[in-house]
């Protein structure tokens, strides 16, 4: 918990020039005094409310540049983040976020593949929500630098006569009030070779799980369940493809896709290794239009040994616990065996989520909740 329950943007967002955004976060002397946590209808008014959002503009890639664009980014000293909603031709992706203290994203380490980034974002493909909300407020000036990559490689966009850089636009909003509590509903997708296909143990999965999310202040709620007999019997990700999931899910705003595979493989392109998962989210955190989902694996993974497998309620409902942690914005803790963020969550005694995760969840799900920007 941060010193101070209300992140104001405060109204100030303006774009100097062409490419230079100014974001001016209040501090705790913003706020209403005492305003509850959680309390949408604020006097704010910057929940559930598309106006929350300022249009920055239309920000051109430069070529020259090598398809990337830099945005100053000016955060008073008691900045606590802010959310972009970028919408482009094609797909982006932050390339460097860095003030003179502090790299949240470093320039060598963005990509697909990012490990030690401090703060990670999605893909960007045709439109994204992107959530800066560091551990340490910023010392401003900053700076955010948005890359154009191909949406099949997911590498670094070139130039070329064919395909002109193009721009993205922007809009800009303050973070909202972190809820106590939020309902995350979930749409369950049930292939042939589902864990879970009947209402009843679709009813005890959410059951279980909502148990190991409700100390987070995360509550999932089934939405709706249906059978896909057109779900294929394994899905098999190939690393750096997000796309190849996206036919898989519905993308509805503010729903999260669960979709029970039969078996569920992940490919490594040029190793050509196949490994089983119990669970996959290709993105962290979870954007619409890249496969975004969670998919969990079912009865169809075999191998000469085991026959086909058997999953329980209490270990899928961790993994589903754990994905949809991914799904909101966390990545695997290398630092504690005993949360659920650990990489193998089906397998620790009595798994948690830190406040610092909880809270991330919380902030993740309500800016999923709520409209986007008037376009
Ligand atoms: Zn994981």
């Amino acid at each position: 918990m941060k010193g101070c329950g209300h992140r104001r943007l405060d109204g100030v967002l303006r774009v100097l020039g062409t490419v230079a955004l100014s974001i001016a976060l209040a501090g705790c002397d913003g706020g209403p005094e005492g305003a509850p946590e959680g309390d949408s209808s604020g006097p704010e008014g910057d929940s559930g409310d598309a106006s929350a959002w300022s249009y920055l503009g239309e920000l051109p890639f430069t070529p020259e540049d090598g398809e990337l664009l830099t945005l100053p980014v000016e955060l008073t000293d008691a900045a606590e983040g802010f959310a972009l909603f970028a919408e482009v031709d094609g797909c982006a992706q932050v390339a460097l976020l860095e003030d003179d203290a502090t790299t949240w994203v470093g320039a060598l380490e963005s990509g697909p593949s990012c490990t030690a980034c401090e703060e990670r974002f999605s893909v960007i493909a045709g439109s994204g929500l992107l959530v800066h909300s560091p551990a340490e407020p910023s010392s401003g000036p900053a700076r955010l630098r948005l890359g154009k990559i191909d949406c099949h490689t997911l590498t670094r966009a070139r130039p070329d006569a064919e395909s002109p850089a193009g721009s993205v636009r922007l809009w800009a909003r303050e973070l909202p009030a972190v809820p106590l509590e939020v309902v995350v509903p979930l749409r369950f997708h049930h292939g042939p070779f589902s864990s879970r296909s009947s209402d009843d143990e679709s009813a005890a999965l959410i059951e279980a799980a909502s148990a190991l999310l409700a100390q987070a202040g995360v509550r999932p709620a089934l939405d709706s369940s249906s059978a896909d007999d057109a779900l294929p019997e394994s899905i098999a990700w190939f690393e750096g493809d997000p796309s190849a999931l996206a036919p898989l899910v519905e993308h509805e705003e503010g729903v999260v896709d669960v979709v029970f595979a039969g078996c569920l493989e992940h490919v490594h392109p040029e190793l050509q290794t196949r490994t089983t998962l119990d669970g996959l989210v290709p993105r962290v955190p979870a954007q619409a239009a890249v496969g975004a989902g969670i998919f969990l694996r079912g009865r169809a993974c075999t191998s000469a040994s085991l026959g086909p497998s058997f999953v329980s309620v209490e270990s899928q409902a961790r993994v589903l616990a754990h994905e949809l942690g991914h799904y909101l914005g966390l990545y695997h803790s290398v630092t504690s065996d005993s949360d659920l963020m650990n990489p193998n969550p089906a397998l620790i005694p009595d798994p948690t989520f830190s406040p610092a995760q909880a809270e991330r969840m919380r902030l993740h799900a309500a800016l999923l909740a709520e409209p986007t920007p008037d376009r």
